[in-house]
């Protein structure tokens, strides 16, 4: 898999990506993640990028030219057209399904708005799908580019040790994930439910399904309703 982040602001990408899980995948080849900074593909010789909203209005509105050059470039490099993403307040929220869907994806672009985001006719250009993160507006679509990136990467082959990393989680299981205990036994008064203690995996397995539904019919019943019909609780 290889994701490309076409970007005002690599350097914050960067810092992000070569931390952690992320980090280390893309350190060890299992994945390939880099920033293309937009600014290089102005032919503005004071390196703009953005202009005044036709029809008046606040804030600047990001050129075509610049991010069309930059999608050219990656397209050469990739030796193919990408799936290309432009992160969005109006687009359709990230949910782990399209997760999962774009982890099989060999090539992705991820374009970042900022200001009042991008001409609207370079969406129309090269824009496969727009993806928000929820509904609320960010400066930059760079804190929701990393988000989408980290998802994805930790579902792509060799980047967690075991599929069952990222199966056996809050969501992807289909209910919230039951409540984890490490060491010491007793923290500040408080013991560790004694099953977990047992050794008895079947007993431990139940008490973490009884826990994971309890959870999930408190918090998300909506997941709920959906775990019931696929499993026939
Ligand atoms: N004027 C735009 C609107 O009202 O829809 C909002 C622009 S926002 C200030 C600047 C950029 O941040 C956007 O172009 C987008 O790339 C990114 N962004 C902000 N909120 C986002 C969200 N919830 N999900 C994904 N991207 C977001």
């Amino acid at each position: 898999m290889h994701i490309e982040i076409a970007t005002l602001f690599p350097e914050m990408c960067e810092t992000v990506l070569g931390e952690s899980i992320v980090g280390r995948a893309r350190k060890a080849g299992k994945i390939e993640v880099s920033c293309r900074q937009i600014r290089e593909y102005t032919q503005d010789k004071h390196r703009r990028v953005d202009d005044t909203p036709y029809g008046g209005g606040m804030g600047m509105v990001m050129q075509c030219e610049p991010i069309y050059n930059c999608y050219k470039a990656v397209c050469d490099d990739m030796g193919t057209k990408p799936h290309t993403i432009y992160m969005s307040p109006k687009g359709k929220v990230l949910t782990q399904q399209r997760a999962i869907e774009l982890s099989q994806m060999d090539n992705i672009l991820i374009v970042c708005g900022h200001y009042e985001g991008v001409d609207q006719r370079i969406i129309d250009k090269i824009v496969d799908e727009e993806i928000s993160i929820g509904d609320y507006v960010l400066t930059g679509g760079e804190l929701p580019a990393l988000v989408l990136v980290d998802t994805v990467a930790r579902m792509c082959p060799g980047v967690l040790s075991d599929k069952v990393c990222f199966t056996d989680e809050s969501i992807y299981s289909g209910l919230l994930e039951y409540p984890q205990y490490t060491r010491p036994e007793v923290w500040e008064g408080e013991a560790v439910p004694p099953v977990l203690l047992s050794g008895h995996h079947k007993n431990i397995e139940k008490w973490r399904l009884e826990q994971s539904i309890a959870l999930t019919k408190e918090r998300r019943p909506d997941l709920l309703a959906k775990y019931s019909e696929k499993s026939d609780l």
